[in-house]
């Protein structure tokens, strides 16, 4: 069917992810352009972006420095194999990527998504236990209300309940961490006191299995879509203590914390915790062209580097890892960070995105306000007998005033542009307190 793109016709044909469907199709929400802080809907409304796309357009939208790489890119070399064959883009990207990554995390290996990097991290992770002789070491260890993608193995160490229970089964040999988000800490700027002994969980876990069952650890070191749920004082550190202690891998799920959204590269510099690896995707290429990328630490890399020369170390890997063009995307997009300070301004501007979201302790519904770097939840009270409902009519008000927010459960999240100014969080903020004020 013919499709003009202001006002498409009908919109059956899509089936949406993750939304609701028969309510989105009565009213749809539909963007046409977008640029700098703002997108643009095809009712000729201007939205500010609160939430950088989804949690990716870390330098904001449309930036022509990316836009030309990737034309540029796309007419000299669309697409090239990656397996057994390169092209210089690609090698480019992975040292500019570990350049800003932590001491010791130097090698990238390069997907489509945060998904496949989550899925790629646990298949290295096993796959590095067995080249080291320690082939019993299978069971994989996440953490409740954690979220990493959707594919099997996410699901499986994810802890999102939703995201799993249509879905049977899934992975053998999984355990899970107890989240950390704790009533005691309502209201916490930064990151909270209460909760660091919920790493000891781990303890317990390995008590139980034994050491040598257990392959990796992944959590997001900021839990993002269960709400923004930051780790407690000491907890990091002290999953990196047992996890050594016991040869146990850890997996920080940058996906959401990378590329600058506490202030820093990644999460694991902004809290001092390295990793042995780190998922990254969204931020990579600003959200651009779709793009993940596994970084790995020496130790590990090195690891399947043994063996006679001319056999493929790890069999592993996507049509589309290194796509030309994705490179290109992510070369432009981390020069565009350096050339902006980008990560450096989410510090400078976090004082004042703290104060502004604090500012809505004592509103209508609000029963939390969390906040690090350019990433803030406020949460509210859930309507009586109708979990999600009440935060998602907040969402509803908001873009019809004019800011683009998310909701996850009854929680508010917002993450948006680094390259955000005073007047916008004004709006941001002063906006949502609008709606709760008058909220049902
Ligand atoms: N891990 C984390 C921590 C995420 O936040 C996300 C996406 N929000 C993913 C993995 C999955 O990424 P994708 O949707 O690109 O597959």
């Amino acid at each position: 069917m013919a499709l003009d793109r202001n006002t498409p016709n009908d919109l059956n044909a899509f089936w949406m992810p993750f939304t609701a469907n028969r309510q989105f199709k009565k009213a749809p929400r539909l963007l046409a352009s977008a640029k700098d802080m703002h997108y643009f809907t095809t009712d000729g409304r201007q939205v500010l972006d609160g939430t950088a796309g989804l949690w990716c357009c870390n330098a904001g939208h449309c930036r022509p420095k990316i836009t030309e790489a990737i034309q540029k890119q796309v007419a000299e070399l669309d697409y090239a194999p990656p397996f057994q064959m390169g092209h210089p883009v690609a090698f480019e990207l992975a040292n500019r990527l570990v350049d800003i990554a932590p001491e010791g995390i130097d090698h990238a290996f390069f997907t489509n998504s945060g998904s496949e990097s989550v899925e790629t991290a646990l298949k290295i992770a096993l796959a590095y236990h067995r080249a080291r002789g320690e082939g019993t070491r299978t069971r994989l260890i996440g953490r409740e209300k954690g979220y990493h993608g959707v594919n099997f193995g996410g699901i499986s160490v994810g802890g999102l309940v939703n995201n799993r229970r249509m879905f049977g089964t899934l992975l053998a040999g999984v355990d899970h961490l107890p989240h950390t988000h704790l009533p005691e800490n309502a209201f916490t700027r930064g990151q909270p006191e209460h909760g660091a002994n919920l790493a000891d969980e781990l303890e317990r876990i390995v008590a139980l299995h034994g050491a040598e069952t257990i392959a990796a650890v992944i959590v997001e070191p900021m839990s993002g879509s269960a709400g923004v749920i930051l780790p407690p004082k000491g907890y990091l550190q002290r999953l990196r203590d047992i996890t050594k202690k016991h040869g146990i891998l850890l997996i920080f799920d940058e996906v959401i914390t990378g590329f600058g959204r506490l202030g820093s590269a990644f999460a694991s510099q902004h809290y001092g915790v390295t990793p042995d690896m780190m998922t990254t995707a969204k931020g990579l290429t600003n959200g651009v062209i779709p793009m993940g990328a596994v970084l790995v630490s020496g130790e590990i890399y090195d690891t399947f580097m043994t063996g006679p020369e001319h056999m493929i170390e790890l069999f592993h890997g996507y049509t589309y890892s290194g796509n030309p063009v994705a490179s290109a995307a992510g070369i432009a997009t981390l020069e565009t960070y350096r050339e902006e300070a980008l990560f450096e301004r989410a510090a400078e501007m976090a004082p004042y995105w703290e104060d502004a979201l604090h500012s809505l302790k004592g509103a209508r519904h609000v029963i939390d306000v969390r906040n690090t770097g350019l990433v803030g939840a406020i949460e509210l009270e859930p309507l009586p007998g109708e979990p999600t409902k009440r935060a998602f009519n907040a969402f509803l008000q908001a873009y019809e005033k004019g800011i683009l927010i998310r909701t996850t459960g009854d929680i508010i999240a917002m993450s948006p542009p680094l390259i955000i100014e005073k007047e916008h969080i004004d709006q941001l903020i002063g906006t949502i307190g609008e709606v709760l004020a008058t909220l049902d």
